[in-house]
């Protein structure tokens, strides 16, 4: 695991024209680059160094001249995350608190690519498991889950500079800003799978971008309406059960699946059920939700809405799912008489069989004249079918 270049721990060891390949005293480590070393692209910079490999033979005290190899990163990229959860004040020699790492690690969420899974994941679990028996720490396993993102593909191939198929993110926030860029992205596939560009998909994400702009209007106050379910008419109903909807997906997507695209899905059907009603407070809170769902997607845009449209100092407490909502208190059915529709009912999701038939006569009482009931059938929650015959 030796590298011939600059950046990488320097192998602690001496050559000695007498004693040969030696280990350096520990009280000599680490062994510290230079910080004048040159880079110019031809071969190894610690030894194309004019002093740096000057040294003393750690046994016999000659001139001697230190090993120029470096350690593969893998070697520092393997326990990187216990010297990032410790405050630089209380790096020991190992740069390792015990106490912070212990109560920091180990990392719940790891995110990286599928290339660095395999050997990465290897490493990491060694040296975690060595500087636990060493005594630095009690981590046991490195990392709680890992989500190995998938690439971006254009035309079916993998976006490559070789290939020069990219596409420059840069024109794209230009034309579009960042959260378009953002929001197609984590839209197109879920992270873990391949992503294909697609520019009319890119146009998609940024009208529903202005669209969730333009409806700020809708909104009638600055905190969470309390809104009375059994006033709202059907359409604000189904409104509200798509943002609820979209409110429960999201705990699931942020906390375990990450499948972002199914919360984006949620959020565009809730949009598109508030637009089928009018009920000023159903925006409010559909808004208010749906911006607090969107803040880690849509940053800039979710922030400054939700800034000019509501209290910004209580946006962030946890939105609960209210079940009510989800309760259907109505059922329409539908009446056929002779074989025919003739007439809907509306019917308590409580009423019973009977209530239904008698309901479903007395609304069709005009087709029912002069005619003899010969069989009743109830298809719950559908439908009520009279067969009938002359009388
Ligand atoms: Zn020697």
């Amino acid at each position: 695991m030796s590298r011939q270049r600059y950046w990488g721990a320097p192998l602690p060891f001496v050559h000695c024209t007498d004693c040969g390949l030696v280990p350096e005293k520990v009280e000599n480590l680490p062994i510290a680059l230079p910080d004048d070393v040159e880079i110019t692209g031809e071969g190894n910079p610690l030894a194309n160094h004019p002093t740096w490999s000057n040294c003393a033979c750690p046994i016999c005290g000659k001139d001697a001249k230190r090993e120029t190899d470096t350690l593969d990163t893998f070697v520092q990229s393997s326990w990187y995350q216990f010297r990032y959860a410790t405050n630089p004040k209380k790096w020991g020699e190992m740069g390792i608190d015990k106490e912070e790492a212990n109560y920091w690690l180990g990392v719940d969420q790891y995110i990286g690519g599928i290339e660095h899974a395999i050997l990465h994941l290897l490493y990491a679990r060694f040296f975690t498991k060595v500087l636990r028996d060493l005594g630095y720490h009690d981590i046991t396993e490195p990392f709680e889950n890992l989500l190995t993102q998938g690439m971006v593909l254009m035309d079916g191939s993998k976006m490559s500079k070789s290939k020069g198929n990219t596409i420059d993110p840069d024109s794209l926030i230009e034309k579009y800003g960042a959260d378009t860029a953002r929001l197609f992205t984590l839209f197109a596939a879920p992270p873990a799978k391949e992503l294909e560009w697609n520019d009319s998909a890119v146009e998609g994400a940024f009208r529903f971008i202005k669209k969730l702009y333009d409806r700020k209007s809708k909104v009638t106050s600055r905190t969470l309406p309390n809104i009375d379910q059994s006033t709202l008419s059907k359409e604000s109903k189904i409104a509200r059960v798509k943002v609820y909807e979209a409110l429960q997906k999201s705990k699931a997507v942020y906390e375990k699946t990450f499948a972002f695209n199914t919360l984006i899905a949620s959020c565009m059907e809730a949009l598109n059920a508030l637009d089928k009603q009018d009920n000023g407070e159903v925006w409010t809170e559909g808004l208010y939700i749906m911006l607090n769902l969107l803040e880690p997607i849509i940053p800039h845009v979710a922030t400054e809405l939700s800034e000019v449209l509501f209290n910004r100092e209580n946006f962030a407490k946890v939105l609960e799912v209210k079940e009510e909502v989800f309760v259907q208190e109505s059922i329409l059915y539908m009446v056929m008489i002779g074989g025919k529709k003739r007439t809907e009912i509306e019917m308590s999701v409580s009423a019973s069989k009977e209530e239904i038939l008698s309901m479903a006569k007395e609304a069709g009482a005009k087709w029912l004249e002069g005619m003899i009931i010969v069989k009743e059938i109830v298809v719950p929650n559908k439908l009520v079918n009279l067969a009938v015959k002359p009388a």
